[in-house]
């Protein structure tokens, strides 16, 4: 069995000296992290829930026992840098392309280490692994995410981590056998939580989310904007408007059991 907070310690560590190794402008906080058994019936749900075609982990790889997921928080800079409304802000289109990247070298890592301690891993894009015309992934990191217990999901459709929701997903497979996180019992979204709580939406201007619902096509459109304009970054099809400086940017708001009034909107 292999522990979890080796895996951790693996992740937080990895994290914290890539700035440094590859001179990033994007500085993060400590990520949080969550493991699903492969075989959770959870799994086969998600070709409802997302579409027909997504992957249970032992489509990817067959002698799956876990899958690892973890959330990698943006420091709080970044998000407050993408306040105001209109194009995303650079310092968010940056972190958005270097957490990729991160993200892909942290799977390579973590897959090596447990190559070198005897089992198998297979490492996942962190994204661009979607279907152009229905806009959904194969293999949906959030869905995967909430799967594992590491958050739940928030009004804006993204998932609220006890670390919040600005930053990104990453996920990988293993043989080894690691003990399951297991889900939360309550909502973190204050609105799932029947609290009067609306700021993710109203920090969407382009009506993508609204109210009544979210509208992916409005959303895509914005990203591939927010894409071109920031082009020489790499792929830079971002946003984030709906998730910065709201609620549950950096924490899970209801376990802060903090207010919509307690925030700086
Ligand atoms: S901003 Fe409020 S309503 Fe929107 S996801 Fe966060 S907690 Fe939920
Ligand atoms: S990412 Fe941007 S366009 Fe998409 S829902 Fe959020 S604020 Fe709206």
């Amino acid at each position: 069995m292999v522990v979890k907070s080796v895996i951790s310690d693996e992740i937080a560590a990895y994290a914290a000296r890539y700035q440094e190794l590859l001179k990033t402008e994007t500085t993060w906080r400590t990520p949080c992290l969550a493991f699903a058994a492969a075989d959770d019936p959870l799994f086969d749900k998600l070709k409802t829930w997302v579409r027909p075609t997504h992957a249970a982990p032992r489509d990817l790889m067959a002698s799956a026992r876990t899958v690892i997921t973890y959330f990698i928080p943006f420091s709080e800079s970044i998000a407050l840098s993408n306040q105001r409304q209109g194009m995303v802000s650079r310092q968010w289109a940056v972190g958005y392309v270097e957490t990729n990247r991160l993200i892909v070298d942290l799977n390579d890592y973590i897959a090596t280490v447990l190559r070198k301690a005897g089992f198998d891993a297979c490492a996942l894009p962190p994204t661009h692994n979607y279907d152009k015309e229905s806009l959904m992934s194969d293999w949906s990191h959030r869905h995967v995410a909430f799967v594992a217990g590491l958050g739940t999901f928030g009004r804006h459709n993204l998932l609220i981590t006890e670390k919040g929701c600005c930053g990104r997903l990453g996920s990988l497979l293993t043989d080894a056998v690691i003990d399951p996180t297991g889900r939360p019992f309550n909502e973190f979204c204050l609105h799932r939580l029947g609290v009067a709580c609306g700021a993710c939406v109203e920090h969407c201007s382009f009506g993508a989310l609204q109210s009544k619902g979210f509208d992916r096509a409005r959303c895509y459109a914005v990203l591939q904007k927010n894409a071109k304009r920031f082009s020489s970054l790499g792929v830079a099809d971002a946003c984030g408007k709906c998730l910065s400086v709201v609620p549950c940017s950096f924490e899970n708001p209801a376990k802060k059991g903090i207010s919509r009034e307690d925030c700086f909107l």
